[in-house]
């Protein structure tokens, strides 16, 4: 017998017809007598319609009201979900984050689990009783309000449930059946991976993969739990239930580097759209400037992402090009205008007409090349790169939004990851 969480996203509950699946899938693993807790997300479209609701009654709103909003489409799939179980013959209750309760820091709409009192929890699990947990929100401590974990934090809850109940495995089910070696959206060829490491999904993740939150993927890597992705809509029956010893059977499984035994140099690429470029010319070249310029972006807690400076011909000036989430703009424009004075700069101009595409992959650390194959295949379609930012195992660059999915492909293409040339 194994403790199992089951995560099904907003495509995965989309509507009564997908709930009713997912309670089959639920039922699969507790007629193999498994201990089941369930987290569900809210139901498709759902969390965008009530985000949007809040901006078109205040976009400068209170962050405590918005998480109180945008937190309440899970309250319906979980308590949906139960009364599906419940027809089926499963005790089941559904849970919200603060009846757990799932304790959260204050940092509304982008909170973080501080921690998860599991002994409700066992106790119900321990006499066959299905939880069905609320993904995407907790109960902040200080002024017990509700708060939300960011979007796409439903796979954080999972994977944090998981942990606090010692569970062998935290299954994902989403619309794909496991993670591809890009956006299967983009590219019809991408390839799905039986396995990819802690490391190389927390790249992905954070680089725009949107498979899974990268809050999810590090805190199953900090606690060694088998996060594993796989699609809902393959028939429940046609599934085996969890048994530890064969999980590879299905989906991808993330885990540590060395449970795999055929290693990539590049595992995957990723591609995130939500970047803009901010660019500020003719900056007096001396020291101190950098520390004027992102010491108070920094105050006003905004990221900068990649950096470059070019310096003129004649040493006295620089342009400083920088990255920022494009929904971070407008602030990050603002401070910039108040500090413009202090920097000597003769102008600022700025695009959110940009995208990140990442090559990622663990063996990089070993293999020299891969950034020479990089900069050759995008130069030989014409693609122009703005900055180029790399770490340890992984190397991104900005381009022109228009040429994302042209770069992806030949990018993929390049790596050998399409999945005729692998067959
Ligand atoms: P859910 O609603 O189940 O949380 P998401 O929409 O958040 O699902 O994530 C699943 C989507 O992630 C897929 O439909 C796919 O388009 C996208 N995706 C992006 N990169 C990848 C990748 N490398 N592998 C698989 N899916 C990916
Ligand atoms: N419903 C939330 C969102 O759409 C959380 C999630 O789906 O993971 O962002
Ligand atoms: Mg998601």
């Amino acid at each position: 017998m194994a403790v199992v969480v089951m995560k099904f996203g907003g495509t995965s509950v989309a509507n009564i017809e997908r709930i009713k699946n997912v309670a089959r899938h639920v039922k699969r693993e507790v007629d193999a007598g498994n201990s089941v807790a369930v987290v569900v997300s809210a139901m498709a479209g759902t969390t965008n319609q009530l985000v949007e609701w809040v901006r078109e009654i205040s976009p400068l709103h209170d962050a405590r009201e918005y998480d109180a909003i945008v937190a309440s489409g899970e309250q319906i799939s979980a308590g949906l979900l139960a009364l599906a179980l419940h027809k089926l013959g499963i005790s089941a209750r559904s849970w919200q984050g603060w009846q757990i309760p799932i304790i959260t820091c204050d940092t509304h709409g982008a909170a973080r689990i501080n921690r998860i009192d599991p002994e409700k929890l066992k106790k119900r699990l321990s006499r066959g009783e299905v939880a069905v947990v609320t993904g995407f929100q907790g109960i902040e401590q200080s002024h017990q309000r509700i708060a939300t974990l960011g979007r796409g934090g439903s796979d954080t809850s999972a994977a944090a449930v998981a942990v606090a109940l010692g569970a062998d495995v935290c299954d994902i089910y989403t619309d794909v059946d496991g993670v591809y070696t890009t956006d299967p959206r983009i590219v019809p060829t991408a390839r799905r991976l039986a396995r990819i490491s802690y490391e190389e999904m927390l790249e992905m993740a954070s680089l725009g993969s949107k498979v899974l939150q990268t809050r999810s993927v590090e805190l199953a890597m900090v606690h060694g739990l088998r996060l594993r992705v796989l699609s809902s809509l393959t028939e429940p029956e046609n599934m085996p239930a969890v048994d530890v010893d064969r999980l590879d059977e299905y989906g991808t499984i993330v885990c540590s580097e060395d449970e795999i035994v055929e290693q990539q140099v590049v595992s995957g690429i990723a591609y995130a759209k939500n970047e803009a470029k901010v660019t500020i010319l003719k900056v007096e070249d001396k020291p101190g400037v950098s520390a004027r310029i992102f010491g108070p972006l920094a105050d006003a807690s905004i990221n900068v992402d990649m950096i470059v400076q070019n310096v003129t011909p004649d040493g006295k000036f620089t342009d400083m090009t920088f990255t920022v989430d494009s929904t971070e703009l407008p602030r990050a424009l603002e401070v910039l205008r108040r500090v413009s004075e202090d920097i000597g700069c003769h102008e600022i101009i700025s695009s959110d007409n940009v995208v990140k595409i990442s090559v990622i992959g663990v063996g990089m650390r070993s293999h020299a090349g891969v950034a020479a194959i990089m900069f050759d295949t995008l130069a030989k379609k014409g693609i122009n790169i703005i900055a180029i930012s790399t770490s340890e195992i992984k190397i991104s660059v900005l381009i022109d939004s228009d040429y994302a999915e042209l770069a992806v492909r030949s990018l993929h293409e390049a790596y050998g990851l399409d999945a005729e040339e692998a067959s």
